[in-house]
């Protein structure tokens, strides 16, 4: 089947909501710089970010500048807006991030067509503006 290009879901139609453990991440994205939660004692990464290291026990926390490159580990293709039913082709990926081992993250995939988006794909990181200011992490390939 062929289902053309692959698009981010609208931005405006995307709302977020933070707390004090996933805020540097969202703060570190509207300056253009992809991050994840590393321990600050151990080194272990976790996403999504927690209060309390899992490995160590620890409650510091370090926000490394990534590469911002990811691989595909799942995807999915959808071809409505599940905002208003549309017609519309996005789609849904799980990526490993790179120089986070072990992490990984909910986005979109866009710069290409649908039906070419496959797992072990190389795709990098591609800031979408949404609602209160945000931008969310997306990848394109
Ligand atoms: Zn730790």
């Amino acid at each position: 089947m062929t289902y053309g290009p692959a698009r981010a879901l609208p931005g405006d139609q995307i709302r977020i909501t933070t707390n004090p453990d996933t805020e540097p991440f969202w703060q570190a994205a509207k300056e253009g710089r992809l991050t994840a939660c590393q321990c600050g004692d151990c080194g272990h990464f976790r996403m999504p970010p927690t209060a309390i290291c899992p490995e160590c026990g620890s409650r510091a926390k370090n926000w490394p500048t990534l590469p911002g490159t990811a691989t595909v580990f799942s995807f999915a293709i959808c071809n409505k807006n599940p905002k208003n039913g549309e017609d519309y082709v996005y789609v849904p990926v799980v990526v490993d991030l790179d120089g986070a081992p072990g992490t990984r993250l909910n986005a979109n995939v866009s710069g290409c067509d649908a039906e070419d988006v496959h797992i072990g794909m190389k795709v990098s990181v591609d800031w979408t503006p949404i609602q209160d200011g945000w931008v969310l992490p997306n990848f394109k390939a």
